[in-house]
């Protein structure tokens, strides 16, 4: 008896419930968290999950199923070692994944001096305290025309009628390609920046803020909160640092170079002079050197930071592993993804 208990205590449902009541009655602080929503049928979205005995590889590449059997796989890389469990997952654009976890041994890098800030924006994706630059490449924005003419076509079907069913998934897979481009563009810029630097640093932005505004579709479209967890996974998996800096610090309001407050500036305002020291300063750059030295300064000043400045102790990152629950003994998966759809039969 204790011991269901106990595993329906853990079970999402029993948690989600908790945390809606702990929100209802106060006891829980941040945004109100609602009642669970459960999987459904009408979901675009539909898994299913094959543990240790549910599955086989088949030598020739196929993926065995039970109750399903062999059916053929476009996989994305080679698995580094025997999956643990494989997800399948029908998207709403009509795919098929397959998608296997894998305990790999943290592979680290070897250890760099360099270390990066790191200043978010919106006309630039990204300007780095070193002063390189990676540009916004808005993939929504770029592919809106397609995918409002789908939209409209859409609108314009019967309710209920196999056409309709036809443009909602032609929808979907226009939605879905943004997604992936989006997807594979931010996983590349994450793992070269962590290969490139022992630790990087951001600011803590407030994208469910932010994703109200004015900016909403930019900011959803920049991906900034995947941006963040891809840092961290790849961190935790190189042995890299990922340090978050406090939204109250105003980066692009002191002067990185001699630390005067020099006041708010409109968002226009790209370059600006410092009034104590008379530098002329980038306003993102600048923002990515104070990114810096404040994330440098936490680091310094935590439980288990390096002795001294410069001298860089990676403490682990937080080591994810999507697809355990919290309180698993700790392990670093990596979690390959099999892209690609298998063809619908
Ligand atoms: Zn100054």
């Amino acid at each position: 008896m204790t011991r269901s208990r106990v595993a329906a205590e853990r079970s999402p449902e029993v948690l989600t419930y908790r945390n809606f009541f702990d929100s209802v009655s106060g006891k829980r602080a941040g945004r109100p968290i609602g009642l669970p929503r459960f999987k459904s049928k009408r979901d675009g979205r539909q898994s299913l999950r094959f543990t240790r005995n549910g599955f086989r590889l088949r030598g020739n590449g196929k993926l065995n199923l039970a109750k399903i059997g062999d059916v053929r796989v476009k996989w994305s890389r080679a698995l580094p070692a025997d999956p643990s469990s494989v997800t399948v997952v029908l998207d709403a654009a009509g795919r098929y994944h397959a998608s296997f976890v894998v305990d790999v041994e943290p592979g680290h890098l070897p250890e760099v001096d360099a270390e990066a800030g790191i200043d978010l924006g919106l006309t630039t994706y990204a300007v780095l305290s070193d002063g390189s630059v990676i540009d916004n490449p808005r993939f929504l924005r770029k592919a809106e025309r397609k995918l409002k003419a789908a939209q409209r076509e859409l609108s314009r079907k019967a309710k209920g009628s196999k056409n309709r069913a036809k443009a909602r998934r032609k929808v979907a897979k226009a939605h879905a390609k943004v997604a992936d481009t989006r997807m594979d563009w931010l996983h590349k810029q994450t793992t070269k920046l962590i290969g490139e630097a022992q630790a990087v640093y951001l600011e803590d932005l407030n994208v469910r803020g932010l994703a109200q505004g004015r900016l909403a579709k930019s900011v959803h479209d920049a991906g900034w909160a995947t941006f963040r967890r891809l840092l961290e996974e790849n961190a935790a998996r190189y042995g890299r640092h990922v340090g978050i800096v406090p939204r109250a610090f105003p980066p692009s309001q002191i002067c990185s170079e001699c630390g005067h407050r020099d006041g708010p500036k409109p968002l226009h305002v790209r370059e600006w002079a410092c009034g104590a020291c008379g530098v002329l300063h980038d306003r993102d750059l600048n923002a990515a050197r104070n990114i810096l030295a404040a994330g440098q300064a936490d680091r310094l000043n935590a439980p288990g930071g390096p002795a001294r400045p410069g001298v860089a102790i990676p403490r682990r990152a937080r080591p994810v592993e999507r697809g355990t629950r919290l309180g698993d003994p700790p392990r670093t998966g990596a979690r390959a993804t099999g892209a690609g759809g298998i063809p619908v039969q």
